[in-house]
């Protein structure tokens, strides 16, 4: 069984999101494709995330009508940093020795990759599928692989249609009272409504 983990924040889902899942299923056959909202990414230490019962809510909105995408609370669930290599590994672990793990990310976070916690053993664990991004199209696969080496052959490289879209830009467009409609789905719009998300950008609130 091939299988699809798309890692993020959602903070909130996008269709960037969406359509990254969607083609990379479609290019590399995968059966389904596994949300896994982190719970404190290790990486964005100066803002804090919204609560994950919101960040779940949306997601599971935004996933409903597709029957291959699926949610994994293995992170949220869990206490600390998420480090993708532990999320890989819980992850294998409930799904069973037949699954085969393909990890999807953008070009803005592959290129990230040397700095992430043990990565040669992330690439051991899974194979990974990248996906283009407006604004790095500099990205190359050769200048990382010198970073580390044997990248090459564990990637794939799927071309999506470009979403310019960042949940960073989402976020300051509800505080700056712009909309974010046709940028996610109708369900997520009304959710961040319905919760007052994101008015303040500076102060998430706690729960749901
Ligand atoms: P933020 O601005 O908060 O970082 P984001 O839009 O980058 O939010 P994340 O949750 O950080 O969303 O992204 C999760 C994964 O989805 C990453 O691998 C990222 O590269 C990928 N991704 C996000 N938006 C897009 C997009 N518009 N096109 C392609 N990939 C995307
Ligand atoms: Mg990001």
């Amino acid at each position: 069984m091939r299988v699809g983990i798309l890692g993020g924040t959602f903070d909130p889902v996008h269709y960037g999101h969406l359509v990254a899942g969607e083609e990379a299923r479609h290019a590399l056959s995968l059966e389904r494709v596994i949300f896994v909202p982190s719970a404190r990414p290790p990486h964005k230490p100066g803002y804090s995330v919204s609560a994950p019962e919101h960040r779940l809510a949306m997601l599971n909105v935004a996933i409903a009508d597709n029957p291959y995408f699926e949610i994994s609370t293995v992170d949220v669930d869990r206490p600390g940093y998420s480090y993708t290599v532990d999320t890989i590994a819980l992850l294998q672990r409930q799904l069973g020795p037949d699954a085969e793990l393909f990890f999807i990310l953008g070009e803005d976070a592959l290129a990230d990759l040397p700095t992430w916690h043990e990565p040669e053993k992330l690439l051991r664990m899974c194979q990974l599928i990248a996906v283009n991004r407006p604004g790095y199209h500099s990205f190359s696969l050769r200048l990382l692989e010198r970073q580390l080496p044997g990248v090459e052959r564990r990637v794939h490289s799927v071309r999506i249609p470009e979403l310019a879209i960042w949940s960073t830009e989402l976020r300051a467009r509800v505080a700056s009272g712009l909309s974010i409609r046709y940028l996610v789905p109708s369900g997520v719009l009304a959710y961040i409504y319905e919760h007052g998300l994101y008015l303040n950008p500076d102060r998430p609130p706690a729960a749901a």
